[in-house]
């Protein structure tokens, strides 16, 4: 076996890997629309990838593993804003807290007023979206639109004193129908709107929705996504 040779093919690839990263936002920035932030999901690769992005001005990341994101946290510059994008399982909340921008994934009452009080503890306020749930897949995570609805008007959010909502969060069904996609991106952005729109709820800085990743973010852009969500078409494929 010949394993120099083997080494110097792998860091040959990463080399081609890596200045793609840099030409592969700027074409994403050429093509997003003004006012709409572009989400640089970095779970499953390696910081030099991240650095890579970070040298070609790229400021926020998406996490999906705590234990992950914290790792991450000091191999790069102090002004990263660290978005969480996971799942996030309660006993993983206090670790959390006081390290992100932004938790885009909170798909539970019970999660919120988790953060909420171990924000409370910890002397911060954190920032969160609320994660819908539209898609037809019965695996993912989050509230229902109605579940959604409800929590709002009934004013269940008033007992939060250290969590601030800033918006909501979705994902279309993983399908190629992209009329399917379009009436997800449509439904998630309504539910917002509509909970925005509320004059009597009498929320302030709810004005973010988070919805569109690498084969979907154009038809969110359309449907009113102001936070797209983007791996792949960054970093390449991740390796699990
Ligand atoms: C992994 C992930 C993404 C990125 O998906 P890509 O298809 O790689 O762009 C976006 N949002 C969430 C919630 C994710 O878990």
């Amino acid at each position: 076996m010949c394993i120099p040779c083997v080494s110097i093919t792998l860091r040959a690839q990463n080399l081609t890997a890596m200045s793609d990263i840099a030409s592969r936002l700027e074409q994403l920035r050429s093509e997003v629309p003004e006012g709409v932030e572009i989400v640089a999901v970095s779970k499953f690769h390696p910081v030099e990838a991240l650095r890579e992005a970070y040298d070609a001005g790229q400021r926020i990341f998406g996490e999906s593993r705590v234990q992950e994101l914290l790792a991450k946290i000091p191999e790069m510059p102090a002004d990263v804003r660290w978005h969480f994008i996971g799942h996030l399982q309660t006993n993983k909340v206090k670790a959390l807290i006081g390290h992100t921008a932004l938790i885009e994934s909170v798909d539970s009452e019970k999660l919120l007023d988790l953060i909420d009080a171990e924000s409370r503890k910890a002397g911060v306020t954190t920032n969160v979206l609320m994660q819908l749930h539209v898609a037809r897949e019965e695996t993912k995570f989050g509230f229902t639109p109605v579940e959604l609805m409800e929590y709002f008007l009934e004013r269940r959010f008033e007992k939060l004193t250290n969590t601030h909502i800033c918006g909501v969060m979705g994902m279309a069904s993983n399908t190629d129908d992209m009329e399917r996609v379009r009436a997800d991106f449509h439904l998630i952005y309504d539910v917002f709107d509509s909970i925005r729109h509320n004059e009597t709820l009498g929320l302030r800085g709810f004005d973010k929705v988070s919805m569109g990743m690498s084969g979907d973010w154009r038809i969110a852009v359309e449907e009113g996504s102001d936070l797209i969500r983007i791996g792949t078409f960054i970093f390449g494929e991740r390796q699990y």
